[in-house]
């Protein structure tokens, strides 16, 4: 059934500014998806033809889903409610023959009808993998559906696709030809700076947040460390925090009487939760 079809609602409000080091990206995409999705007329009186979809390419954690669901959310709040589908590569697999392509062209049909829709293909290398010679027929079916419907959508952009991967070798080369994925956006680990922005958007509703100068010592130490990871730190590190002063809540079995107040989260804590 189409059960699954609905749209997601979006109920968190992601803005922009809630996206670490990523600038000049949210820029290029808002002109590349958003601008589209909201001002057709504009594109199709000057011609230009809009990108039907964008490929975003990158480590784990490093805030391609969080993008995805920002633009959608600045549209919605442009005053265009945007539909907004999320589907993992894998998950539109399915054991049965012919069953993905049903369920794609549903998708398509879905948000054709919903639009301006944005789908989010994540992990959309397990979608359309380059074809491997045991699973061969299976996927050049699945992939020649998926460009049949690319192909299929009109040039006004009301339909946009993200795709996200952290493997684009592992994406059929047919995917990535010019009027499909033909833009790419590579997402790399957060450098320095990058990562102190991260630190400071998870701390910053805090009510006692960090220094500027413990988040860029902080970030100074995260080499390698991830826009999840960066968060993670920072729930960690109050949760230590919160331990070190209340150790009570843990100890006693009338933990709901104890008066629970703030706690002052040291850059102590961040180094254990470090290690
Ligand atoms: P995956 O490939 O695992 O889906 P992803 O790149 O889509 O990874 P997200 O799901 O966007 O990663 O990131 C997970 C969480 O980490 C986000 O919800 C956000 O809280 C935090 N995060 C990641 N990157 C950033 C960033 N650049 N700025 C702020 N927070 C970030």
């Amino acid at each position: 059934g189409g059960a699954d079809i609905q749209p997601l609602q979006i109920n968190e409000n992601i803005n922009f500014d809630e996206i670490g080091g990523l600038s000049e990206y949210i820029n290029d995409l808002k002109e590349m998806v958003f601008f589209p999705l909201l001002y057709p007329e504009f594109f199709a009186s000057y011609s230009i033809t809009p990108p039907r979809g964008v490929l975003l390419c990158g480590p784990p954690g490093t805030g391609k889903t969080l993008i995805a669901r920002a633009l959608a959310c600045a549209a919605s709040k442009a005053g265009q409610k945007v539909s907004f589908y999320m589907r993992k590569g894998a998950d539109v697999l399915s054991k049965w023959v012919g069953e993905a392509e049903r369920q794609l062209k549903l998708l398509f049909e879905e948000a054709q009808r919903n639009q301006p829709s944005i789908i989010f293909f994540d992990e959309i290398d397990g979608l359309a993998p380059v074809r491997s010679s045991k699973q061969e027929q299976i996927h050049n079916s699945i992939v020649s559906t998926l460009l049949a419907l690319m192909d299929g959508l009109d040039s006004r952009g009301q339909v946009v696709l993200i795709g996200a991967t952290n493997r684009v070798d592992a994406i059929d080369g047919a995917l990535r030809r010019p009027g499909r994925f033909d833009r790419e956006f590579n997402f790399s680990l957060p450098g320095c700076e990058a990562r102190a922005e991260i630190l400071d958007i998870h701390t910053r509703k805090w009510k006692d947040p960090p220094t500027r100068e413990l988040k860029e010592e902080l970030a100074a130490t995260c080499v390698g460390y991830c826009g999840a990871d960066l968060k993670a730190l920072c729930t960690e590190a109050a949760i230590r925090a919160f331990r070190e002063k209340y150790p009570q809540v843990y100890t006693s079995d009338d933990k709901f009487a104890i008066d629970v107040g703030l706690v002052k989260v040291e850059k102590s804590h961040f180094v254990e939760a470090m290690s």
